[in-house]
């Protein structure tokens, strides 16, 4: 592929907080926004309703944004049967309608940036900055997809036919595809999968996370508002169950899922005990990442990349430092500073300006991290914990921690939360560290910070992640360039923001023509 595959088309340059006088009206009318209520149901209502769910803010549970109402059976049933009797007219009408209609949906996102970033903080409990970064993704996903319609779906490729035959391939939708998305990044992850089913020619049945369904609700609003048929982009809030009943359905041709290692699993062994076609799984799960830091490391630039790709968006990012290896030589200088930066981080009500480290999602997050915290002296010690504050015990928040550790290979499960373990290494025992990275068996990011080019060579030729950082944090994959996506317990790919990601929600038809 050429460098620059799409000349013409360039990211969202997202808003620029340092200005004051971008930053004050913004924060005035989220202020403004926040008594608004919010609702997410069903795209089309049946006459038995789901159950009603209210939803409260991760950072103050007494404080409600807004009411879900699940999908009931016979919803999933009537949106799967409108799904699959308007599926075909959406494959015809090509790439180029499909693109644009992507991109309309991203100008339409754009335009209700103020509604979208108050959700991202409300609902799923965003600092401004993770909230901004939240739709500019999102907006790069509808473009970048929307330019991959156009390059796909637009015209067959034309095959050598050496026997005189005339041989073409296209490439067309699956069918109903269902994305069931994550609730760490609400609309950029609700929107990505369910875009690129869309260029695709696939009819999309979305179910968001349970914990963020309101911000998905106003995701498909602005969608069908944009022009994109309501029976082709459908909204099933609920849990598992609604899930379930989607994926067992043997009408849904693909499922795109981003969420644990354990629940894709699952899906998968649905799909395969189901009745009907082989269904296709997109899976986007877990990791236990790790960053290197070796003795040539830049103390600085090291402490400002531990900073954010352990604790920005609270760790609750798949792709988040988990386990930091240090060389021995420079343990004790690094980890005084980089304990110095985390002590001066401000951890509260992600509203607040000011805010670094907001909640977690909601207590059943806190209770699975502080369990974790609890049982560290079986796998090591906890060495520094942020200082609390009365206001935490509104909200579900984790304190930010550091845990001592000998390896990762102690760690049974991904904590995904502020909690970072460290661990000490021989620079002649490098290698073993990668080979115990690799062994964990996830394969989502990986960092290092060394000045030695043979360093680099050497991990970046053993390391078997989808993601590898050097001398940068290890998070906030950008569109484009940086597609992203692991392997292993990791996923299967393709690579979300990638060359190779809207095809594999695609089927691909040979035609062969005789004279
Ligand atoms: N794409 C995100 C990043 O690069 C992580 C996605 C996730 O947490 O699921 O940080």
């Amino acid at each position: 592929l050429p460098k620059d595959l799409f000349p013409g088309r360039k990211n969202s340059a997202g808003i620029d907080l340092a200005d004051p006088l971008v930053r004050e009206p913004l924060l005035k009318r989220l202020e403004e926004l926040r008594g608004r209520q919010w609702e997410a149901s069903p795209t089309f209502k049946a006459e038995v309703p789901g159950e009603i769910a209210p939803i409260t803010a991760p950072f103050d549970h007494g404080m409600r944004i807004g009411t879900r109402r699940d999908a009931s059976a016979e919803e999933v049933e009537d949106a799967i049967t409108r799904a699959e009797a308007i599926q075909p007219g959406w494959n015809a009408l090509g790439g180029e309608k499909r693109a644009l209609l992507l991109e309309a949906a991203a100008d339409a996102f754009e335009a209700h940036t103020d509604e979208i970033l108050s959700l991202c903080q409300l609902e799923a409990g965003k600092t401004l900055v993770d909230a901004v970064l939240e739709i500019r993704e999102a907006v790069d996903f509808l473009r970048y997809y929307a330019v991959e319609a156009r390059r796909l779906f637009s015209e067959p490729i034309q095959l050598p036919g050496p026997t005189g035959e005339h041989n073409y391939l296209k490439l067309a939708g699956r069918g109903v595809f269902a994305t069931i998305s994550p609730w760490n990044f609400p609309l950029a992850i609700f929107t990505g999968p369910a875009a690129a089913a869309l260029a695709a020619g696939n009819t999309v049945i979305a179910k968001p996370a349970e914990q963020t369904p309101l911000i998905a609700a106003l995701a498909v609003k602005l969608c069908h508002e944009a022009g994109i048929p309501e029976e082709v982009f459908q909204l099933l809030p609920g849990g598992g169950e609604v899930g379930q009943l989607i994926t067992n359905d043997p009408r849904i041709a693909g499922v795109s899922f981003t969420g644990s290692t354990a629940t894709a699993q699952a899906i998968n062994r649905g799909l395969a005990a189901r009745e009907g076609p082989i269904a296709t799984l997109i899976a986007e799960t877990g990791g236990q990442n790790a960053m290197i830091i070796d003795s040539t490391a830049l103390p600085e630039q090291v402490t400002r990349d531990v900073v954010a790709s352990a604790f920005q968006s609270a760790g609750q990012r798949c792709s988040a430092q988990r386990v930091l290896y240090i060389q021995e030589d420079v343990y004790d200088e690094m980890l005084t500073m980089i304990r110095g930066a985390f002590e001066a981080l401000d951890v509260g009500d992600p509203t607040r300006f000011s805010t670094d480290v907001g909640p977690v999602i909601d207590h059943d997050a806190q209770a699975a991290l502080e369990r974790h915290i609890a049982r560290s002296e079986t796998i090591g010690r906890t060495i520094w914990r942020a200082e609390d504050d009365p206001s935490f015990a509104r909200g579900s928040f984790v304190l930010p921690t550091i845990i001592e550790i000998e390896g990762i290979g102690h760690l049974q499960r991904e904590n995904f939360g502020p909690v970072l373990h460290v661990a000490r290494f021989k620079g002649k025992d490098l290698e073993k560290v990668v080979d115990d990275i690799n062994a964990v068996g996830f394969g989502l990011t990986c960092g290092l910070h060394s000045r030695v080019e043979e360093t680099r060579r050497l991990v970046e030729s053993k390391i078997k992640v989808g993601n590898f950082y050097v001398n940068r944090n290890q998070i906030g994959a950008v569109v484009e360039s940086q597609p992203f996506g692991g392997e292993g317990l990791s996923g299967t790919g393709p690579k979300a923001g990638g060359p190779h990601y809207v095809a594999r929600f695609a089927t691909e038809r040979v035609v062969t023509v005789d004279t």
